[in-house]
């Protein structure tokens, strides 16, 4: 065993199965000490499973579970020393702030002053002190969401547990809670595993992720390595919008000069990176892509920046939608793709629907989608 298994969970080829539905289909991972993981897929994918097995509610697996390097089978939910957040926060009505804080502690059997101590110290960490004597139902969402975080974290637990924490609150508060949730974190350097539906909370959170789908890894790594270089298809379209583009491999990269693909807009160059597809020949039928946020775009005839080349077709504006910050741009292309462009326009009037348009964009922001 080496240190790092001493340190943090892991699973080995883990199957899990209800009936004939195969929730999980073989799943390994390791988490690494202290860091914040995200389960992330769309809905159905076993992301909770996952969690709930990891947790302990989860009796008939096949592979294995281990934490400290110690299989984790047979071993009840409250001995595993973990903390569980759920969406609908699970907080007991009838009891105090307090009471919910100290259930945990006073069920392991814990000391009365050692307990008031510890929620004490508790309800601080997530900025809820004072509160010890309210009912949950005189606490908005967000409060009863940290006092949920306070139980769990009250434990010391060597591992946190959060299954859609934020899913019940409303956008702003969400996005104060993410914060609240890091800097929680950052605090006591707590193992987490997160599961999230919601690409944009596991890009903004997250040291590493994990994208499930149908049961099986899709993908691993960190945000930004995810975002930009997707390794499947599935993976680029869940983490954020795609346009894409058909075309015929030309050459691949060598020596430096980037590979070519034609397609219906021109030739398109792209670089070598970690999801050019093993072994694929030239005069191979191939997917590129771009995302919305790489694209210039420019009224009909505009140079574009040094360093973009234009595609080689007119396009137009469909629709936009002023974002504040930027505009989501709908384009029709010609042979009637609808691509997105996300442009930023710092105060300037935008581009009435109906308009023609150039496109253009980067080598490096063209990526293969295998
Ligand atoms: P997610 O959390 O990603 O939405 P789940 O882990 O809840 O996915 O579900 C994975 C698959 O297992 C789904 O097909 C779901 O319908 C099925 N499933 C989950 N829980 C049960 C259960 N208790 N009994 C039967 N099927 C279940």
């Amino acid at each position: 065993m080496n240190r790092r298994d001493r340190m943090s969970l892991s699973t080995e080829n883990l199957v899990v199965r209800y009936g004939n539905v195969t929730a999980l289909a073989g799943i390994t991972l390791r988490l690494e000490p202290g860091e914040m993981f995200f389960l992330l897929g769309p809905s159905g994918c076993g992301k909770s499973t996952l969690l709930r097995s990891v947790a302990g509610f989860v009796e008939e697996f096949d592979g294995e579970i281990a934490f400290a390097g110690d299989s984790l089978k047979g071993v009840p939910a409250h001995r595993r020393d973990f903390g569980m957040v759920f969406q609908n926060y699970a907080l007991f009505p009838h009891l105090t702030v307090a009471g919910n804080v100290a259930f945990g502690l006073e069920a392991r059997g814990a000391a009365a002053g050692d307990v008031r101590a510890r929620v004490g110290e508790a309800l601080g960490l997530v900025g809820l002190s004072g509160y010890e004597a309210r009912r949950p139902g005189e606490l908005s969402g967000g409060q009863q969401q940290r006092v949920a975080l306070a139980r769990a974290l009250v434990i010391k637990p060597r591992l946190l547990l959060l299954d859609e924490p934020l899913s019940n609150l409303d956008a702003k508060l969400r996005w104060d809670m993410r914060g609240e949730i890091k800097r929680i974190h950052a605090a006591t350097g707590i193992t987490t595993l997160y599961v999230t539906h919601d690409q944009k909370e596991a890009l903004s959170m997250a040291d590493r992720m994990a994208i499930l789908r149908d049961g099986k890894l899709e993908a691993l790594g960190p945000p930004r390595e995810l975002y930009l270089n997707p390794p499947t298809a599935f993976a680029a379209a869940f983490l954020g919008d795609v346009n894409e583009l058909e075309g015929t491999l030309a050459a691949r990269p060598s020596n430096g000069s980037p590979g070519r693909v034609r397609t219906a807009l021109g030739e398109v160059r792209l670089s070598a990176q970690p999801s050019w597809p093993e072994g694929l020949k030239e005069g191979a039928a191939v997917r590129v892509f771009c995302r919305p946020e790489s694209l210039w775009l420019g009224e009909a005839g505009a140079a574009p920046p040094a360093g973009h080349a234009a595609l080689e077709q007119p396009a137009r504006v469909a629709s936009s939608a002023f974002l504040g910050t930027n505009t989501l741009y709908e384009l029709a292309l010609q042979g009637g793709a609808a691509w997105r462009c996300l442009r930023h326009e710092d105060g300037g009037a935008g581009l009435p629907d109906g308009a023609n348009v150039t496109l253009a964009i980067r080598d490096e922001a063209w990526r293969m989608l295998a």
